[in-house]
């Protein structure tokens, strides 16, 4: 039996496109055995407040955090905050304003759906999004509510990802910003699912490079998105070029089940864990579930 801790470093709620309220995924994350979860809304921290709170009922630990839109080298790339103070003001007029670059690019994704022949895409999306954070992913539902696909990654394939009808470019927080925000109010900035961006190794150590130089610290080696080849790859690339290793599933809810809360193996020795230095690792047996005894 394994004494790992078991963390789940990526998430999301109904405050952006996950599925669960804040307080029900910390219920849901204790009862899969998490133990240290982030909270990593897109570019909003509202959840945090409620989930920190259940946290404590549940008897778990809540890491406040987010994952940051970013345009790099003509890509989208996410960057996660994690352990942020998300009373901090830079940050929070920073998110507010990816926040509103979100709704002009529904607007213009509404508006080319049209085209395409779908209506009711403006409503419907907001509908899903309920007031909170609105999302690709809340176009993905509406689509497949109106049987344009049969599942919202069809829906990603057919009109959503980049060169397909509904696609929309946008020019989001620059990485020098969002790891500015992160690191400003005392977090740490991690590379999201880097597997996920098809870059060239090459181009994909370009943006570590720059990150590092922006003041980022880590990268997501365990991601629901990565192979079991291409976490090995990331490892070694942590390693390499000293980026400490991240785990996150990168959870949304039940409708999207191949990410499911702390369901990634623990990370591999050789890898440095973001939390190693973090407070939390000073009353570790807090957290550690009994030790098997095992006769010699
Ligand atoms: P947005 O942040 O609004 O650009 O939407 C991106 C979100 O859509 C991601 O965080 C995922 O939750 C989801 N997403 C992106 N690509 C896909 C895909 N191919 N299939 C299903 N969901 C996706
Ligand atoms: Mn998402
Ligand atoms: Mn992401
Ligand atoms: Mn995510």
């Amino acid at each position: 039996m394994s004494n790992a801790i078991c963390f789940d470093l990526h998430s999301h709620s109904t405050m952006s496109d996950g599925e669960l309220p804040p307080r029900e995924l910390v219920r849901q994350a204790a009862a899969s055995g998490v133990q240290v979860l982030a909270l990593t809304d897109h570019d909003v921290t509202d959840g945090v407040a409620d989930a920190q709170d259940e946290a404590g009922l549940a008897g778990i630990r809540l890491v406040p955090g987010v994952e940051i839109s970013v345009s790099w080298a003509d890509h989208l790339v996410h960057i996660v905050g994690l352990g942020i103070d998300t009373s901090n003001s830079a940050l929070q007029q920073g998110l507010s304003g990816l926040r509103d670059k979100r709704m002009q690019r529904a607007q213009a994704i509404a508006e080319r759906l049209v085209k395409a022949g779908i209506d009711g895409a403006w409503d419907g999306a907001l509908r899903y999004a309920a007031g909170q954070v609105v999302s690709r992913n809340h176009f993905a539902r509406y689509l497949v509510e109106c049987g344009r696909a049969r599942d919202t990654q069809q829906a990603f394939k057919r009109y959503l990802s980049r060169g397909k009808q509904g696609y929309v470019a946008m020019h989001w927080a620059t990485l020098e910003q969002a790891v500015g925000w992160i690191t400003g109010a005392g977090g740490q900035a991690v590379i999201a699912h880097p597997a996920r961006y098809r870059m060239s190794r090459t181009l994909l150590k370009a943006l570590i490079e720059d990150f590092i130089a922006a003041g980022g610290v880590a990268i997501e080696v365990l991601s629901s998105s990565h192979s079991p080849a291409e976490a090995r790859q990331i490892a070694a690339l942590a390693r390499q070029t000293g980026l400490l290793a991240s785990s996150g599933s990168d959870f949304h809810g039940p409708g999207a089940p191949w990410a499911r809360l702390g369901s990634l193996p623990p990370l591999s020795i050789e890898c440095t864990p973001v939390w190693r230095d973090w407070d939390l690792m000073r009353d570790v047996t807090a957290l550690a579930p009994p030790v098997s005894i095992r006769s010699a």
